[in-house]
């Protein structure tokens, strides 16, 4: 970090925490507080960026901004968001070095808002020209398909992502973009049949049934009204601030022909009529109710219209399952709760393929053409950590995922920083603080990982419930805890007395979580009655076929296909191997209340976000060692006419006469430590003194 010119005048507060006297909890919290009052949503630690949410449109992001941040030091200016997209941009091309922005922070704290304020920056300062346009323009506008099918209103966020995303920005030697690669994270999506109370679906939904022309919902067989649809919650489905129709019209999808957009859809209509097929009790000789399809309003009529499925083959599919073993071949019919089930699945797995589907789409058209990458940008979104009333598998891999993103901050932000001490040789001990790797292994760990315990229990034969899971996961810790474990030691596993029926808790980086373990091994394992698989695969819809290619009958396979949890935890570890590579720069978001509003600041929350996302020891860190660190040039530059040798020329190397300089200016030396290219200095206060010494000049 070099020495801060700007931050020293004419601040609100103080800018980098770094500087902060005295550094206290609540001294932190309170000039976060004055900052946010007075509009200063950036505060710096060092050279990472907090941000805090505003909740309304600051003026702040205008093109004049750009242009001030642009091709401007780090510390130059008050403290945005663009001057560390600003870095990171030309560090990748003038120093080769491949980026990636890490973006934490829990649901509505600001992640989304922020990657896209990185991205337009970036996009506004890197190259021009006719064709560099054009791939900036692709680039960008993959933002709003994904969002319209990815991202719901949820209690925290009006427009909560519900999918984790990478984007890699790929550049020539030049610095001009030349595409990009998007990866998608497990979409959430037991929300398309079911959201809880005061939530919604995804947008798409709600967008295509009121911003569509009334030309395409009549070729879609779609009614305009929400209420029409089991899928669909009413107690929310207009929000505040939300323009669904508006939105509709926004999301072209990137390089798409219309066909392509009419076949994608008509796969979301059939989305909302399969969640409208109900299905009632035949009885049968053998005392056994069988599933049939009740069909009142001609709903798989008209989905097996749209996609062009039989409708007999539907129907079939919906009251039998074959179930495959070796070479034998069985049916067994369906009750109606199963038919219920299976229609689920089926309408969560045609989304989210669709989904990952889109994804893929979008990559072909935004991906590099014959040249030859050179840097990459990684730019992370992912979903923030969650902590509701009622916590699922989804929550638990949602909250894997950021402890994996808080390990790699720990080990990437010590790292780098004992790296500049090697490397300037600068002698350097280790400062403790809390590293979250007990949590990881306690989740992902290949024995008795908590993951790894679910996918045995998905896979082991006999009667697996939930239960049996729970059963497991105490089992296997209370041997731990006997053999006085890793588990038992650093008790990340909780179990006490107070515990629900049903539930375990685990004390995560950012708080205890109590996980509700109905549905676990359900989600876990994913599965799609073969029949209907099947059923899918003989639609004339292209796309639908496309979908679902284990449905071929050529290509029966027995072979499971590996668990939800198993899928996630390869793609984490390689996103995080991806990003060990790359040069870290960190967006950490915080959200000032509860309530999606502006102007309000709640201490206990936003305290609660300092702790756990350990911004005092990131603070302390930096202090701890040097706290400034600044090239021999600029130091002298800037300090010299605080003594009569260096004034107003230095003629020599420039690291004797920054020596000459301090020693003339009487700082003790224990406060400094010459490097090989660097002066570092070790106390805020020094720097504070050299300051104010500088303008009495
Ligand atoms: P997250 O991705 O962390 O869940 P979002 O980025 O979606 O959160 O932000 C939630 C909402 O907060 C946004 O829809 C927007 O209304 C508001 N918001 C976030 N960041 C900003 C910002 N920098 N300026 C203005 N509003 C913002
Ligand atoms: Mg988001």
């Amino acid at each position: 970090m070099e020495v801060k010119t700007s931050l020293l005048d004419n601040m609100i507060g103080v800018g980098d925490m770094v500087l902060l006297e005295p550094l206290n909890e609540d001294s932190f919290i309170e000039n976060l507080r004055n900052r946010f009052d007075h509009n200063e949503i950036y505060t710096y630690i060092g050279s990472v960026v907090i941000s805090m949410n505003p909740y309304r449109s600051l003026p702040i992001y205008t093109p004049q901004k750009v242009e001030e941040y642009r091709n401007r030091n780090f510390y130059e200016l008050s403290p945005h968001i663009y001057a560390l997209a600003d870095e990171a941009y030309r560090s990748l091309r003038d120093q080769d070095k491949d980026q990636c922005i890490l973006i934490t922070g829990e649901s509505g704290a600001g992640k989304t808002e922020a990657s896209k304020l990185v991205m337009s920056y970036v996009a506004a300062v890197c190259g021009k020209g006719q064709e560099v346009n054009k791939v900036k323009e692709q680039l960008l506008q993959s933002n709003p398909v994904l969002e319209a099918f990815g991202n719901a209103k949820t209690m925290r966020n009006d427009n909560s992502s519900r999918f984790g995303k990478y984007m890699d920005i790929e550049f020539d030697f030049k610095g001009d973009p030349l595409g990009g690669v998007i990866s998608n994270y497990l979409l959430e999506k037991s929300r398309v049949c079911k959201q809880p109370r005061g939530e919604r679906n995804f947008h798409i939904f709600y967008q295509l049934l009121s911003g569509a022309s009334d030309d395409t919902l009549m070729k879609l067989k779609l009614d305009r009204d929400f209420s029409k649809y089991n899928y669909l919650s009413l107690d929310s489905a207009n929000v505040n601030g939300l323009d669904d129709a508006a939105s509709f019209r926004t999301v072209r999808i990137v390089g798409f022909m219309e066909a392509e957009v009419q076949s994608v859809l008509e796969l979301v209509a059939a989305v909302l009529k399969l969640g409208n097929i109900e299905f009632k009790p035949e009885s049968r000789i053998n005392g056994f109710d069988e599933s049939r399809v009740k069909d009142k309003n001609g709903e798989t009529i008209e989905m097996c219209e749209l996609l062009g499925i039989e409708q007999s083959v539907l129907e079939r599919a919906f009251s039998y399952r074959t179930v495959e073993a070796k070479m034998e071949k069985m049916s067994t019919t369906l009750n109606v709760a199963q038919a219920y089930y299976a229609r689920d699945a089926l309408a969560k797995n045609l989304y989210s393929r669709l989904f990952s589907w889109l994804v893929t789409r979008i990559n072909e058209s935004i991906k590099a053409q014959a040249k030859t990458r050179h840097k990459v940008m990684g730019v992370l979104d992912i979903y923030g950590f969650e902590i509701f009333e009622d916590n699922s598998f989804e929550q638990f891999i949602i909250n894997y995922c950021n402890e994996k993103l808080q390990q790699i901050f720990i080990e990437l932000t010590l790292r780098e920083e004992q790296e500049e001490y090697i490397r300037e040789d600068i002698e350097w001990t280790n400062i403790e603080y809390f590293n979250n790797a007990v949590i990881c292994d306690l989740i992902e760990n290949n024995q008795n990982g908590i993951l790894a315990m679910l996918d045995e229990e998905c896979l082991r034969p006999g009667t697996v419930t939930d239960d049996t899971f729970l059963d497991k996961l105490n089992t296997i810790c209370a041997e731990h805890q006997h053999f006085e474990s890793r588990l038992s030691k650093n008790s990340k596993f909780l179990t006490d007395h107070s515990l629900p029926h049903s539930c375990f808790r685990i004390q995560h980086y950012a708080g205890k979580v109590l996980y509700r373990v109905e549905g676990f091994v359900d989600k876990n394992n994913d599965l799609l009655y073969r029949d209907l698989s099947q059923a899918m695969y003989k639609a004339t819809h292209s796309l639908m076929r496309q979908l679902f290619p284990e449905g071929n009958p050529a290509k029966v396979n027995l072979k499971r296909p590996p668990t939800a949890g198993f899928q996630f935890k390869a793609s984490v570890g390689v996103l995080m191997k991806n990003l060990q590579t790359k040069n870290p720069n960190y967006i950490r978001c915080i959200k000032p209340n509860d309530k999606k509003v502006a102007h309000i600041f709640t201490d206990s929350l936003v305290c609660h976000q300092v702790r756990y996302l350990g911004l005092m020891e990131n603070v302390r860190v930096r202090r701890a060692g040097y706290a400034f660190r600044q090239p021999y040039e600029s130091c002298l530059e800037r300090y010299k006419m605080l003594c009569k040798k260096t004034w107003p020329q230095w003629r020599g190397p420039t690291r004797d006469g920054v020596e000459v300089l301090l020693t003339d200016c009487s700082v003790p030396s224990e406060e400094f430590a010459y490097g090989r290219s660097k002066i570092f200095i070790r106390n805020p206060r020094t720097l504070f003194t050299l300051e104010e010494r500088r303008r009495a000049c």
